[in-house]
């Protein structure tokens, strides 16, 4: 009898050993150039990608240059993700979540966006030969990048909180991501001038009011719950003010209604400035 027990004790803590094996979980020394976290990285990235039904042909990569996929010609065959931006992932949800946020820009087509509104902005040429028509461009130039740059993020942010839905991944893990990264990021997934906290706020109530069950069942993390008192206190002081709740609520039925859009246009590949979304369609034909 102390036999067989004690076989079953080691057969547990075979089993218990083994299944920390294949938890993923991961710090800020983690090496996400290593052959098998980028295999890993990929696994992830093609679980979103198949369980979103977007085309399956492309890889996703590792990079530690954060600018990688703002080459157009580079996003045909690879997403790149930014190394600077895995050092606050610390499981699978939240590498999903980066991923996510990454083919959120994607999708969307921010990169293709950007990069013709800044060929725009440098076609304007208010007599730069003086030093001041220089200094308005280069002005006009910073303002407008970092208009988009922060609208990007948003988009990008609510993109992947239904990427991650539709895919099983924990959502509220972005938020999470994105409050270990304020600390220290001066780019990458943090380099717009938006907010921590307007960014959380911004996945928060997307999806509270569109997955309120996920929101409820919560995400059990430090980081999380130090976002939660953050969320907490923001909502208090909305809740007390008719005309902010009022225009929260309309906020998210104009996104609920711009999601229909956004999966039509993934759907159908005419969103005209998803010139990258549609190059990744092409590769997957
Ligand atoms: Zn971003």
């Amino acid at each position: 009898m102390k036999k067989i027990l004690g076989l079953l004790l080691f057969g547990a803590l075979l089993a218990f050993a083994s299944a920390n094996v294949f938890a993923a979980s991961y710090n800020t020394s983690t090496n996400w150039f290593d052959s098998k976290n980028v295999s890993h990285l990929n696994t992830i990235g093609q679980n979103i990608i198949k369980a979103n039904k977007m085309p399956t042909t492309v890889t996703f990569k590792v990079t530690d240059n954060e600018n990688m996929n703002t080459d157009i010609a580079a996003t045909t065959q690879y997403v790149y993700i930014y190394s600077g931006d895995l050092k606050y992932v610390e499981n699978d949800n939240e590498l999903a979540a980066v991923v996510a946020h990454e083919i959120g820009h994607l999708v969307n087509g921010h990169n293709a966006k950007s990069s013709i509104l800044n060929n725009a902005i440098s076609s304007i040429n208010p007599s730069t030969t003086t030093e001041k028509g220089a200094a308005t461009v280069s002005l006009l130039k910073t303002i407008s990048s970092n208009k988009v740059s922060k609208e990007n993020d948003k988009e990008a942010d609510i993109t992947a909180v239904d990427l991650l839905s539709t895919a099983k991944y924990n959502p509220l893990a972005l938020i999470s991501v994105v409050y270990k990264a304020d600390a220290a990021v001066s780019g990458g997934l943090l380099d717009s001038n938006l907010s921590c906290e307007e960014r959380i706020m911004n996945i928060y109530d997307y999806a509270n009011y569109n997955y309120p069950a996920t929101v409820k069942a919560n995400y059990k993390t430090d980081s999380y719950q130090k976002a939660l008192n953050l969320i907490y206190a923001n909502l208090k002081i909305r809740n007390a003010d008719s005309k902010k709740l009022a225009k929260a609520k309309k906020e998210q039925e104009k996104l609920k209604k711009d999601k229909l859009k956004r999966v039509r246009n993934m759907a159908k590949s005419t969103n005209p400035w998803s010139s990258a979304y549609s190059l990744i369609q092409v590769s997957g034909n």
